[in-house]
């Protein structure tokens, strides 16, 4: 994720080279020059980074001819890469390289670094400037002097000629200066293969990218466009930093090319910290973490706008430990997570790991540390694909868990509701069968008599109308008994109201015990009035009923709390078959008079009403 810049800021490195540079000056005792280089026609590519020799030129005015001075205080560079990290002043870099063979030589010289702004080059034989050319990325890609996103040089040497190559080396990104020297055919062959492997990285990303937003535009999660924001700044940064985006879409930006750079990084910032945050939850997980992702996202954001305000290594210098600072917390995020079991916490946190293994293994090239092939070199990329894939999956297996937990939490929901119904319906049903125990208790009450427990007159009166109809319809005989007591009032006179009710409550019991049918239905119709109706029953039965139950009260004297009592009853008798010509108040009216009849003719007895 790095420009190869920020190692050489490191300190032991530097101290090691400023020591070693004073001893070779104390031991040489003066000027000193690298090593020339003898070409070798069996050797296709050779590093010229041991071969180099430098000087700074903090003035920038140092000419050409004043640094060939013999009293010119020339650097050796050592085995690395010719690395000055950031710096205002000018470099100039010498290479002497000798053809010993008795046949004319040609070769390449790679730049291998695509953003330096300035390289003025001179290629001296003997003390004649032979070639000059300018170079740099702040000049119009078509001036190139060879079509390479690399600074490429073509040289040709005569027999057994020596040619000093001389570069003044000037830029506002990092003074890095790798030098291959290269035949031809190698050198393309070689090209190609960095170009396939370069294809494959930046293919695998488009296609990502594309795949990610179509899966952003289904599903709508917010998540996806971050990832596609990451994986397509991701490589548009190391294309502007390896000078394909300037190659091929901006040959004459040179302004923009360095802002690009700046743009695209911290469109990796913000969209890796944002895409982070959101992905790890990490507002749930750690407030800390998550605060300090939203100020990197938008001190990235801040860069963006100064990529266009604030010359380029201004920039550049606050972005990287920005950036470095901004992987550390995503990295560090990842791992908290996966300790707090965050579900797909493990696939981040691997696949970020892939992005800075491949950091660290360019860390490790560049030291030397490790071998230098394609792989190393490019393991950013590799590494950054392996990311992005990884991430991918992470992705998908995010959403595959948040459907899953989906899928359970609506069954769990389902099953709770299932039960809560159950429960409401077992309550409803007792709620309901407590409701109509309670009607029922109700409407006997309301159809009851409370003093003697027989029907009321109200349920009576009901009995009455459906039996009318029903024996109406069927043309049946109704019958009804009218009763009542003898001087009751003389009971209640003599013996008080107690005794009276108490009568009153036998009598009732008696006429219910006269009844033999189902049918048939008592009630208290007035004080000491009590009425039977009997369905289906003609005038001698009825009589026959009332008379059973004169005899049943006459017969035996009702205990009282005042003693034994005697009482009476009179009754009146009236049945008949109903029909369109009578009426229930008739039927009454007829047995009410039969009563009275009966009290009139000497009570204790039953009279029926003679049609
Ligand atoms: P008869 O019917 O034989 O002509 O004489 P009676 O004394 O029964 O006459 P009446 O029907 O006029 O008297 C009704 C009496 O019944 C009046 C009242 O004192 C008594 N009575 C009515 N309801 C109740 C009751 O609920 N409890 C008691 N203890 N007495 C009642
Ligand atoms: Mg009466
Ligand atoms: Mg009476």
């Amino acid at each position: 994720m790095f420009p190869h810049s920020i190692k050489a800021n490191s300190v032991p490195v530097i101290v090691l080279r400023y020591c070693l540079s004073c001893l070779l000056l104390l031991v040489c005792g003066g000027a000193f020059a690298a090593e020339p280089l003898a070409l070798d026609a069996n050797v296709g590519r050779v590093s010229l980074d041991s071969h180099v020799a430098y000087l700074e030129d903090p003035t920038l005015q140092l000419t050409l001819e004043q640094i060939r001075a013999p009293d010119r205080q020339w650097a050796d560079n050592g085995s690395d890469v010719l690395n000055k990290s950031y710096s205002d002043s000018a470099w100039w870099v010498h290479l002497r390289i000798v053809n010993p063979l008795p046949d004319e030589q040609s070769r390449l010289i790679e730049i291998s670094y695509a953003v330096l702004d300035y390289i003025d080059l001179y290629v001296v034989s003997g003390d004649e400037v032979v070639h000059q050319y300018q170079m740099g990325d702040k000049l119009p890609y078509r001036e190139r002097l060879f079509d390479h996103r690399f600074f490429v040089i073509p040289l040709d040497w005569q027999p057994r000629q020596t040619l000093d190559v001389y570069l003044r080396v000037r830029t506002s990104s990092s003074v890095q200066v790798p030098l291959t020297l290269w035949q031809d055919d190698e050198f393309f062959g070689f090209d190609t293969t960095r170009t396939i492997l370069q294809g494959i990285f930046f293919g695998t990303m488009l296609v990502i990218a594309v795949y990610n937003l179509l899966i952003y535009f289904v599903l709508g999660e917010r998540t996806y466009i971050l990832y596609v924001g990451y994986v397509l700044c991701m490589p548009a940064f190391l294309a502007s930093l390896g000078g394909h985006t300037f190659r091929y879409f901006w040959p004459t930006l040179t302004e923009w090319n360095d802002e690009s750079i700046i743009v695209f990084l911290a469109g990796v910032v913000i969209f890796a910290a944002t895409f982070t945050r959101r992905f790890l939850d990490l507002r749930s997980f750690n407030r800390g973490l998550d605060i300090a992702l939203i100020i990197t996202a938008v001190a990235g954001g801040v860069m963006v706008l100064t990529a266009f305000v604030l010359p380029y290594r201004y920039n550049i210098r606050t972005l990287i430990p920005l950036a470095a600072a901004g992987c550390i917390i995503c990295f560090f995020a990842g791992i908290y997570c996966w300790y707090r079991h965050q579900e797909t916490a493990k696939y981040y946190t691997i696949a970020w790991g892939c992005m800075l293994s491949g950091g660290l293994i360019l860390a490790l090239n560049k030291y030397d540390l490790i071998p230098a092939n394609i792989f190393t070199e490019y393991a950013t990329h590799i590494g950054s694909s392996l990311e992005v894939v990884l991430l991918s999956f992470a992705l998908a297996e995010r959403i595959n868990a948040e459907r899953r937990l989906r899928f359970e939490a609506q069954a769990q929901a389902l099953k709770t509701t299932q039960r809560m119904n159950e429960e409401l319906e077992g309550r409803v049903q007792e709620r309901t069968r407590e409701l109509e125990a309670l009607t029922l208790r109700l409407r006997e009450l309301s159809n009851t008599d409370a003093l003697t427990g027989l029907h009321n007159r109200r349920f009576l009166d009901n009995q009455l109308r459906e039996e009318w109809e029903r024996c109406r319809r069927y043309k049946r005989c109704l019958a009804v008994i009218l009763l009542d007591i003898d001087h009751f009032k003389q009971v209640n006179d003599l013996h008080g109201h107690q005794s009276g009710d108490e009568c009153l409550f036998e009598v009732a019991q008696r006429v219910q015990q006269g009844l033999r049918w189902p049918a048939d239905q008592a009630a208290r119709y007035g004080g000491e009035e009590f009425c039977i109706v009997l369905p289906e029953t003609a005038l001698e039965g009825a009589v026959t009923v009332a008379e059973r139950i004169r005899q049943l009260i006459e017969d035996l004297p009702v205990d009282t709390a005042t003693g034994p009592l005697r009482i009476t009853v009179s009754a009146g008798v009236c049945a008949l078959v109903p029909d369109s010509g009578t009426s229930i108040n008739e039927l009454l009216k007829n047995a009410d008079q039969a009563l009275y009849r009966a009290k009139e003719a000497g009570r204790n007895r039953v009279l029926s009403h003679q049609n």
